[in-house]
């Protein structure tokens, strides 16, 4: 039997990655519509920086973005980056 796995791109870093969340390879951040891989999700714990390419693509598209003093961009879906947050993967 042969699955065909459908890809997704990660919106930061732009990897390509299986869309099979429960291998926990990447998230689906509902309230930006992206997915974002595992990696960035665990080098960029508070959040993406605002200056990112990816963030401002983000506004362009009409996503309201509210960067922290620190000028990082929290995630909006607490629970996603909890998930990917798991050290045992
Ligand atoms: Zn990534």
């Amino acid at each position: 039997m042969v699955i065909d796995t459908p890809f997704l791109h990660c919106f930061l870093c732009g990897c390509r990655f299986g869309a099979d969340f429960e291998s926990r390879q990447g998230s689906f951040v509902r309230a930006w519509k992206i997915v974002v891989c595992a990696r960035c999700f665990a080098g960029n714990r508070a959040g993406p920086a605002a200056d990112h390419p990816a963030i401002k693509k983000l506004t362009r598209q009409g996503i309201a973005i509210r960067p922290s003093d620190r000028g990082i961009v929290p995630w909006p879906d607490e629970g996603a980056a909890q998930k990917t947050g798991d050290p045992a993967n």
